[in-house]
């Protein structure tokens, strides 16, 4: 199978059958053997029903429905599983993507090699100041601490091939993030097309404001744990030391002057700033050695990507 396209959706019931008639004439123009995944992310409206009438008529349809709304993440997730393409391409259910992209997404996958090419609104139709500048700022954070020279991180319309599909979990809202996510496992061919974005047709946002604290909290963890995830004790065992020993050497200092010098310990600022940092370090130690006790009982602490073996 040339292509499959996994497409999360909440309540985008007016979309679908425009959005399918689209990506179909799109395939058949191209002779494309494909898939599309939609995945239901627990709609409140008519969108699965949907889903299965237009299943009726183009067998490439598919469908998933979560049980609730878990979130755009997991709704590419599990598409990611069930894929069988030898591309996946993702775009939003809103017609806001266009399906006209698709063949140009799969040819940079398939003949320049890469192993994810990552979608660029370059001019967007969105509300300007409550999306376009917060977007800006995520997205030079995100370069920054990911070194992925990327201008659109969050941008719903991407292609990957399916190694990097099938490696990848994208889990919590880290959508947001699967470049990063894919470069972690090791694919460092990351490619960016300008792409057409355009107004929502039907619907409103399924994001709110929360977007913008979800993302940031997000963008902490992709730093954090790209930097410590497998080794907590390193960043906060070396915090702590420095707090601990400083503190430890300064309440030393001030008794030893007590007790040789009896200068006054009780009303010495210096003293119980010193005794904080000894407790600050204390805690800070611990906390990177109950990391480490988490990091040991992670699921994904033993699972390195083989890319190829000899006689093994
Ligand atoms: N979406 C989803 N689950 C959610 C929120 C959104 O599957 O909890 C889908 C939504 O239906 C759409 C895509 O994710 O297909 C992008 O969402 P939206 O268009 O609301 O985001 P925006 O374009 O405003 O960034
Ligand atoms: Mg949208």
């Amino acid at each position: 199978m040339d292509i499959s396209l996994v497409i999360p959706l909440l309540n985008e019931e007016e979309s679908l059958p425009e959005l399918s008639a689209w990506i179909e004439k799109v395939m058949d123009e191209n002779n494309y053997s494909y898939e599309i995944i939609y995945v239901d992310d627990g709609s409140t409206d008519n969108s699965w029903c949907v889903i299965e009438q237009l299943r009726l008529k183009n067998p490439n349809i598919k469908g998933i429905k979560f049980q609730r709304n878990y979130g755009k993440s997991a709704g590419l997730n599990e598409g990611f599983r069930a894929a069988q393409g030898d591309v996946i391409i993702t775009m939003d259910a809103d017609l806001q993507d266009s399906p006209d992209e698709i063949p140009e997404l799969r040819r940079m996958i398939v003949e320049d090699g890469y192993d994810l090419v990552s979608g660029w609104k370059k001019k967007r139709y969105d509300n300007k100041l409550t999306k376009n500048l917060p977007s800006k700022l995520f997205n030079a954070a995100a370069r920054q601490m990911s070194k992925i020279k990327l201008h659109d991180f969050n941008c719903g319309l991407k292609s990957y091939s399916k190694k990097v599909v099938k490696s990848v979990e994208v889990y919590g809202e880290m959508h947001r993030y699967v470049p990063v996510l894919a470069k972690w496992s090791g694919f460092r061919k990351i490619g960016e097309k300008v792409v057409e974005h355009r107004a929502r047709k039907y619907g409103v946002s399924k994001f709110g404001w929360t977007r913008f604290i979800n993302g940031f909290l997000d963008l902490m963890t992709i730093f954090f744990m790209g930097k410590f995830g497998k080794r907590p004790m390193h960043f906060f065992g070396s915090w702590g030391s420095v707090f601990f020993l400083s503190g430890f050497g300064f309440s030393v200092y001030f008794i030893l002057s007590k007790i040789i010098l009896n200068t006054p310990l009780t009303n010495n600022p210096g003293f119980y700033m010193a005794m904080t940092a000894v407790i600050i370090g204390i805690q800070l130690f611990l906390a990177g050695f109950i990391g480490e006790l988490v990091s040991r009982n992670a699921t994904g602490r033993n699972f390195y990507l083989v890319e190829k073996k000899a006689g093994v």
